[in-house]
């Protein structure tokens, strides 16, 4: 399968991966592959499980975020996050998930975002720190194991 996506400059963020054609809502975007498992959290690791940090393959370390993210993840057999388009995305558009999507807290982003979306909440934060709206907006589209988080949270 030709990949629907590629590495650009993005215009005052660096780099970001963007589609290359039209991708359609509930499609799979980018399929997640652990590279390598991490003894503690890092700036380009990703969030498995409670205490579980890894490297993705390939380019989705490289997805930037945004408040109003375009794609979401759906956790893979292996345990990796592929990511899923939300809704439907054009040629060209940037691809753009939520960090907050797949880390509880965010430890190492500057606090400041730059995402540029209407509904910007003006900072990165993880999902610990979402509105209630956010998280039910973002239903089916985490990585579980923040919904196991909040029960545990909540039910202290
Ligand atoms: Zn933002």
């Amino acid at each position: 399968m030709k990949e629907c996506y590629q590495l650009k400059k993005a215009s005052g963020r660096g780099e970001g991966v963007f589609a290359v054609r039209a991708i359609d809502a509930g499609e799979t975007v980018m399929v997640g592959e652990i590279e390598k498992e991490l003894e503690e959290n890092h700036s380009h690791a990703s969030q498995i499980g409670e205490d579980r940090y890894v490297f993705h393959a390939g380019l989705i370390s490289k997805v930037n975020h945004s408040c109003d993210p375009n794609c979401g993840i759906k956790v893979n057999e292996s345990g990796a996050h592929d990511f899923v388009a939300m809704r439907d995305i054009s040629n060209d558009e940037e691809i753009t998930f939520d960090y907050a999507m797949r880390n509880y807290g965010i430890d190492y982003f500057p606090k400041e975002c730059g995402c540029g979306s209407e509904i910007c909440r003006g900072t990165i934060t993880g999902w610990k720190d979402l509105s209630q709206k956010t998280k039910n907006n973002y239903e089916g589209f985490v990585a579980g194991y923040l919904l196991d988080l909040d029960k545990l949270v909540y039910s202290k």
